[in-house]
């Protein structure tokens, strides 16, 4: 059964392998530069365990961060730009993370930016710029868990390990008709187990990982799995039994926190007044003033009264006009362990830009609104920072 699972998944990803642009055959020249690399770098490893160089394990390692949490389609554009702006490991670990973090605006969930930015910078500085081929010092890189190890060593170096993901789950779920439950650690400790005894014996295991994703994308999906089309329909179980869609098993509903509070775009004169996001929840990406309360449009005189005593709190008594200040729209964010409620609020100062404090949040700074676009914000800002500076660059031009 094992050598058939693998032997028809492999037959099947000959002829239909999803082409990527992180899936770009390595050149043989730079192929052989790269093993010799490897081999000088890592000499008692690779001379136990047989080493081939399949992808660049670079492009491998910034596609398997962009595609945590998100689609395929989503991440080509992304990818493209960021392997123009940062085309190696070491212009990675040489930028400023500002600059990477601008790179990735818009894709979200930009921990994982910061983990790759510390990534580069560790194996440049303590690999000379080469990602190891072994399971347990990759692991023990920033952002690197059991599945990206798993597909850095079998994508990049075609070594025997599973790459196990919510897809890999679904596929082996039904094909073993075996209830694990989405999104599960068990589920995932159960079915890296089982990959490996469905894994060739002889090589391969870069294109058997990357056929079960394709088979996950393409046919086997979560809702309408194409089953008759499928290459493994003749030795699935959950088929078999006329039970697809019982594998694998919903988790319970997951309730994640939800915050609300207002941003307020603060401006004068054509300068925005911006901060640094903290520790945490989108760490080092610029956003607007906040308040703590979410203010709706039927509250403007509360969202004027919590401004100006949040603005006097930092040494700025330029309260704003009744007639300066408007609710622009609300906007609802989830993220992976929590949801923002956002309530957009524009207010204009009238007189001179106030001074930046002590005890002002971390790189608190006022920004001419044109250059507001070389800061990175969190997705969910950037629609109003673009709508404010086309409409402050109009209104200059007229
Ligand atoms: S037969 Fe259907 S359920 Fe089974 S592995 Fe194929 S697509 Fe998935």
């Amino acid at each position: 059964m094992e050598s058939a699972f693998s032997d028809t998944i492999l037959r099947w990803f000959d002829a239909n392998a999803r082409v990527l642009p992180w899936r770009l055959p390595v050149p043989r020249n730079d192929r052989l530069s790269f093993d010799r690399a490897v081999r000088a770098r890592f000499p008692d490893f690779t001379k136990d365990h047989p080493i081939s160089i399949r992808r660049d394990p670079y492009t491998v390692v910034v596609s398997e961060f962009m595609l945590q949490q998100t689609q395929v389609t989503a991440v080509i554009p992304y990818y493209e730009r960021f392997m123009a702006r940062f085309p190696t490991m070491n212009d990675l670990a040489s930028a400023l993370q500002t600059d990477v973090l601008k790179a990735w605006e818009g894709l979200g969930y930009y921990r994982r930016a910061r983990f790759l930015h510390a990534f580069g910078m560790r194996v440049s500085s303590d690999y000379d710029g080469i990602i190891p081929p072994l399971k347990k010092e990759l692991m023990a890189l920033p952002g690197i868990g059991e599945y990206t190890a798993g597909a850095v060593l079998s994508f990049a170096y075609d070594q025997p390990e599973p790459a196990v993901d919510g897809n890999i789950v679904r596929i082996v779920s039904r094909f073993d008709a075996v209830p694990h439950v989405r999104g599960s650690a068990k589920a995932l400790r159960t079915v890296r187990k089982r990959i490996c005894e469905l894994m060739p014996t002889d090589g391969r295991a870069g294109d058997f990982n990357e056929a079960l994703m394709d088979l996950g994308a393409m046919v086997c999906t979560p809702s309408s799995p194409q089953c008759e089309h499928c290459p493994l329909q003749q030795m699935c179980q959950a088929y078999a039994a006329d039970a697809v869609g019982r594998f694998p098993v919903r988790p319970g509903a997951e309730d994640k926190p939800v915050t609300s509070f207002s941003y307020v775009l603060l401006h004068v004169h054509g300068s925005v007044y911006v901060q640094r996001r903290p520790k945490g929840l989108l760490e080092g990406l610029f956003e607007f003033f906040s308040l703590p309360e979410p203010f709706g449009p039927d509250n403007p005189a509360g969202f004027r009264e919590s401004l100006c005593r949040h603005l006097r709190r930092r040494g700025v008594y330029d309260a704003p006009e009744s007639a300066g200040i408007r609710f622009i729209d609300k906007r609802r964010a989830v993220y992976s362990h929590r949801i923002w409620d956002v309530f957009l609020w524009e207010a204009e100062l009238s007189s001179v830009i106030p001074a930046v404090r002590d005890g002002d949040p971390e790189g608190a700074c006022w920004v001419r609104a044109e250059k507001l676009h070389d800061l990175p914000f969190p997705s969910v800002l950037v629609p109003w920072r673009d709508a404010f500076i086309s409409r402050t660059i109009s209104k200059c031009l007229v």
